[in-house]
């Protein structure tokens, strides 16, 4: 049976809309409200359940608080076949919380609060190596702390697992775990922060892949937003390009596709079949509001 696992963050995204953002020292009334079931990690798992198909599994190892909101994602994730083991809700802490405001004009101003995210230590990963054990994929990004990043990656690979690093949000920071990293993700922005390579065309994009494959990583995948994603590989090098899509909310979209590549690959897919694949389910999400929720199924995606 083929098992994923997911390691990663998971936040209840406060939306309110303004017309403009306030300033300091302004109160303003929001035009609307919603509260998103979000998180980099939480959104991957979720992509990754809703996708997969026949007797795979997800497994998604998660720290949320003892609170509405925690049991509210809880029991959202086990609805979509998530597996329950990985999931502890930590006493006497906040599910992660981000307070998300937009302006009419598109800006926005984000504040985090880690809350639970932060007690995902690597002690705290050691009490789920069952499920390290079982897996054959292991999908991890950078919103919960770096050392817990660098304990999964590091025994993932000396378990065989195929490694897969989605560097979100973007770091220029110690790089010294790119060497557990069989395939990495980045978008524009991070491949920029990444390898001091500004991209904006597929040309930039095989030169900052180089230097991801001179720091050991074999397989880079760059996406590029409505052009697509640049694929730099043994099997493969070149752009599979996106679906042309009316897009109304790109939240979720980098999430939704690195959950579908690593469902393609764990199928047997080829890296650019898994690529087509991805580009697929995440012009999905771009067709709709909302951060879990926008997340197609494998039925939509198949359509
Ligand atoms: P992120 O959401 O992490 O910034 P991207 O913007 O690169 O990542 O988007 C990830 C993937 O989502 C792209 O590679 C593409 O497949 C798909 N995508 C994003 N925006 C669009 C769009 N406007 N139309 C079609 N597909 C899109």
């Amino acid at each position: 049976m083929s098992q994923i696992l997911v390691i990663g963050s998971a936040n209840a995204d406060h939306v309110m809309n303004f017309e403009y953002l306030p300033v300091p020292g302004q109160t303003l009334m929001s035009r609307a409200y919603r509260l998103e079931h979000g998180g980099k990690g939480a959104n991957q798992a979720v992509a990754c359940a809703r996708l997969c198909q026949g007797d795979a599994e997800v497994a998604f190892i998660c720290h949320l608080g003892q609170d509405s909101v925690g049991n509210d994602m809880r029991t959202s994730w086990l609805k979509d076949s998530i597996k329950a083991e990985g999931i502890t809700q930590v006493a006497n802490m906040n599910t992660g919380t981000a307070l998300i405001f937009v302006g009419d004009n598109g800006e926005n101003s984000i504040g985090i609060a880690a809350g639970a995210n932060a007690h995902l230590t690597p002690s705290e990963l050691e009490k789920h190596y069952a499920l390290f054990a079982n897996a054959q994929f292991l999908l991890i990004q950078l919103e919960t702390p770096m050392e817990t990043v660098q304990h999964a990656l590091q025994t993932a690979k000396r378990l065989g697992i195929t490694t897969v690093l989605n560097p979100a949000p973007a770091t220029s920071q110690e790089l010294d775990y790119l060497k557990w990293v069989d395939i990495i993700t980045p978008n524009e922005t991070e491949a920029e922060a990444l390898t001091g390579i500004e991209v904006n065309n597929e040309e930039d994009a095989e030169l900052a892949a180089q230097w991801l494959h001179q720091q050991g990583v074999a397989t880079v995948v760059i996406t590029l937003g409505s052009k697509g994603a640049f694929i730099s590989s043994a099997g493969f090098t070149g752009l599979i390009p996106a679906l042309t899509v009316q897009a109304i909310d790109t939240v979720a979209a980098g999430d939704t596709f690195n959950g579908a590549l690593v469902v393609g690959l764990s199928e047997g897919m080829s890296i650019a079949a898994a690529v087509g694949f991805a580009n697929a389910a995440s012009a999905i999400t771009v067709t709709r509001e909302g951060a879990q929720r926008a997340i197609p199924y494998r039925h939509e995606v198949q359509r």
